[in-house]
């Protein structure tokens, strides 16, 4: 993969993945423009950039009309809530900027002539009736549910980048990004990962919702970030899954959370939230074939590495 040059506008840069997608870019020494609103983003995550010349940032809801952007060569589209915890409590919002908010973006690309490439997610297959799942499955999702919200705005921004690509001329990408952790995931964002860890942290239950026999495959977001990168340079405008294949169930992963943390915590079972996907595995062989993509770190060395992080944002 060639090193990335120019001027990229990252959306949602003071989020969990936006942060890590900023200082990648940052140390390619591209210049990076950053916008959040900071609705499920953080300051703490852009405050290391921002002695860094070549990094600018606009505190913004994407859902008004970027303007002043400057000529931009590149873009990276990642505004939008993605804990099911946020999107439940914001769910006007994740409809509005899926859809106006990715609008505005696209406008952007368009009138820069400049590619973009745009965050969607392994939800648009619903609670799949296909497994693994592969692009070419279609998906089935309730859109009245609590999680159609923002299963619809991300199935609404893959048409919408598509309808551009079609009509008007743009370079598009779309990425399907499945289960991703890692640094600079908020603790509270309600989560498995960061509620396990701040759980066994701090001497409490781990909570499963449910009977725990629910499947999810945790992708460390390092590996996600290559993937983003060898999407964004390559030349193929369908949507492309990125996430690790390591399956396996929320009671294993609750197991594997006691280890790293070498914490005996009983576990606390509460109901399982409406919809809640019962199973959930990436196909990636489209990004292997594609661009020799596959997630290096195991999750063992991924879970320590986010263990380090959460250990310095909660109290024990
Ligand atoms: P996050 O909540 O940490 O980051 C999202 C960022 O977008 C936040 O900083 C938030 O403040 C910002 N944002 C939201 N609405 C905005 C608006 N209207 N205007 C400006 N900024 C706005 O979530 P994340 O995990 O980093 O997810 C980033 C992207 O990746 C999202 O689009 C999400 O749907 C997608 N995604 C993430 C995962 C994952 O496992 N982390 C999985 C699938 C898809
Ligand atoms: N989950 C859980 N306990 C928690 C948080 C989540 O058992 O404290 C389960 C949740 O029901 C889901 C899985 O873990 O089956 C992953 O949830 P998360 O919110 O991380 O993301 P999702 O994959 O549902 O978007």
């Amino acid at each position: 993969m060639s090193k990335l040059s120019g001027r990229f506008l990252v959306t949602g840069a003071a989020g969990f993945i936006g942060s890590h997608l900023c200082e990648t870019l940052l140390n390619q020494s591209c210049q990076v423009v950053g916008v959040d609103n900071y609705i499920t983003g953080n300051p703490e995550n852009i405050r290391p950039f921002l002695g860094n010349s070549n990094f600018e940032f606009i505190e913004q809801d994407i859902v008004e009309p970027l303007t002043g952007l400057g000529k931009v060569d590149g873009i990276l589209h990642f505004a939008s809530p993605a804990s099911p915890v946020d999107y439940a409590r914001y769910p006007v919002e994740t409809l509005r900027v899926g859809a106006i908010g990715s609008d505005n973006v696209l406008q952007v690309a368009v009138k820069n002539q400049c590619r973009i490439l745009v965050a969607s997610t392994s939800e648009v297959y619903g609670d799949p009736l296909e497994h693994p799942q592969k692009e070419s499955y279609w998906g089935n999702v309730n859109p009245v549910g609590p999680r159609g919200c923002y299963d619809e705005s991300k199935r609404y921004l893959e048409a919408l980048t598509m309808a551009f690509h079609r009509t008007r001329n743009l370079e598009t990408r779309i990425i399907r990004i499945f289960n991703t952790y890692g640094p600079r995931m908020r603790v509270n964002d309600g989560r498995v990962v960061p509620n396990f860890f701040a759980q066994a942290i701090s001497g409490k239950p781990l909570t499963i919702y449910g009977d725990g026999s629910q499947t999810r495959s945790f992708c460390y977001v390092d590996d996600l970030v290559a993937g983003i990168l060898a999407v964004y340079q390559g030349d193929h405008s369908e949507p492309v899954n990125l996430g690790n294949p390591n399956e396996m169930t929320i009671l294993e992963f609750a197991n594997l959370v006691k280890e790293i943390a070498s914490v005996d915590a009983s576990l606390e079972y509460t109901p399982l939230p409406e919809d809640d996907p019962k199973v959930r595995q990436p196909d990636i062989s489209k990004a292997k074939s594609l661009y020799g993509w596959e997630p290096k770190v195991s999750l063992e060395v991924g879970l320590q590495r986010a263990f380090e992080y959460f250990k310095t944002q909660v109290k024990p």
